[in-house]
């Protein structure tokens, strides 16, 4: 942050990055954990810490800085293991948004999933030892819960 603010970039939480990753100066794009990122299908301003997004994101800045003018549309995502528990994360369910979490499965069977609703529609999912079933979930995002 030191380093961005020294190179007189417009920082708050984070580097602000438009919806193309591109910083205040239009050569210098930010990506990962120190970007604040407008997102284009949230939209709102999200700071992702998670590696997918440091991944995915320094693919579409690469293609910027060639050139490219695509915007960086993913949804945040984690995978994480905790003991003998193993989970991963799509959408996002905003801190200050009215928002409801739906358990489905059996949660002391030790396999199940959670939904996040928000506005009568998915806005994240989680699953907790079901491998395979992130697409699925990712898919449901932006829909009514079925
Ligand atoms: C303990 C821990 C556990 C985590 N577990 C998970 C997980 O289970 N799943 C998941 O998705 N994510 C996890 N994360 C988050 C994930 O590690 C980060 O989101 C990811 O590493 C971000 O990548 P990045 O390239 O944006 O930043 P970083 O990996 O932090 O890389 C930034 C680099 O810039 C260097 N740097 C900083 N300042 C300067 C400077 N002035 N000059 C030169 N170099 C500089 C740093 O030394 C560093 O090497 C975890 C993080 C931590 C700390």
């Amino acid at each position: 942050m030191a380093l961005a603010e020294a190179a007189g970039l417009a920082v708050d939480n984070g580097v602000l990055v438009d919806a193309t990753l591109r910083t205040s100066d239009p050569f210098v794009y930010a990506v990962g954990d120190v970007a604040n990122h407008d997102h284009p299908v949230l939209r709102r301003r999200v700071r992702v810490e998670h590696w997918d997004t440091a991944i995915e994101q320094a693919k579409v800045a690469a293609q910027n800085l060639l050139g490219a003018e695509e915007r960086y549309e993913r949804l945040p995502y984690f995978f994480t293991d905790q003991y003998d528990l193993g989970m991963e994360y799509v959408g996002y369910a905003a801190a200050d948004a009215d928002t409801s979490v739906v358990i489905s499965g059996d949660p002391s069977c030790g396999s199940w999933r959670a939904y996040w609703v928000s506005g009568g529609v998915v806005a994240a999912g989680m699953h907790v030892n079901e491998w395979g079933a992130i697409d699925e979930i990712r898919e449901q995002i932006g829909h009514p819960l079925t």
